[in-house]
């Protein structure tokens, strides 16, 4: 059974810039408390030291945690933009994508942006069933996808089909692409004609 020793909290007063992730928002943290702790592994010799700061969010007042050693914040961050005005099947997709990227399972964040893809264009009216190709190619002949985008279009439809039909792990730049893709297609077909 590992043993606990060399528990330290000590008070700091700092204040470090980050993104929340209660809130989302790009705010000023301020720690104010650190911990640190080793941990024996019996029979080993070997110890490991941890060390966490905690910190109120200047903004919402929630705390979050710091992992020193990993150099992650708990709760972590979602990346890309909340969209507003999604529909609560597309809203439950789009957090599950990127909750997965900032995991990084990036894989799995492909898949389900491909999927969300997929539905929107059914739902904007191309036909059920198709693959995923076709439907960034409805997509993009219906103008809802940029105009000087081609070359990155092109990307999008390979690294969809890639994730499917071939056992390839995604990077995080294949991920980015086509993470880009989704937050400017939902704005487009969601939040903007809802806001204006
Ligand atoms: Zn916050």
């Amino acid at each position: 059974m590992a043993q606990f020793n060399d528990r330290t909290i000590r008070a700091i007063d700092e204040t470090v810039s980050c993104i929340c992730g209660h809130c989302g928002h790009n705010v000023a943290m301020q720690m104010f408390s650190s911990t640190t702790y080793g941990k024996h592994i019996p029979g080993t010799g070997t110890k490991i030291e941890f060390e966490y700061k905690i910190g109120w969010c200047s903004l919402c007042g929630k705390p979050s945690l710091y992992d020193v050693n990993a150099k992650k914040w708990l709760p972590q961050s979602k990346p890309y933009d909340d969209v507003k005005f999604l529909p609560p099947d597309i809203q439950s997709l789009y957090d599950e994508l990127r909750n997965a990227y900032a995991a990084n399972a990036f894989s799995c964040s492909i898949m389900a942006s491909r999927k969300l893809i997929m539905h929107i264009a059914v739902n904007l009216g191309a036909a059920p069933g198709d693959n995923f190709k076709n439907y960034v190619n409805f997509l993009d002949k219906n103008n809802y996808t940029p105009k000087n985008a081609s070359g990155w279009i092109d990307k999008i439809r390979d690294a969809g089909n890639e994730q499917n039909h071939e056992l390839i792990i995604a990077s995080k730049d294949d991920t980015d692409r086509i993470l880009k893709f989704v937050q400017a297609l939902l704005k487009i077909v969601y939040e903007l004609p809802n806001s204006l």
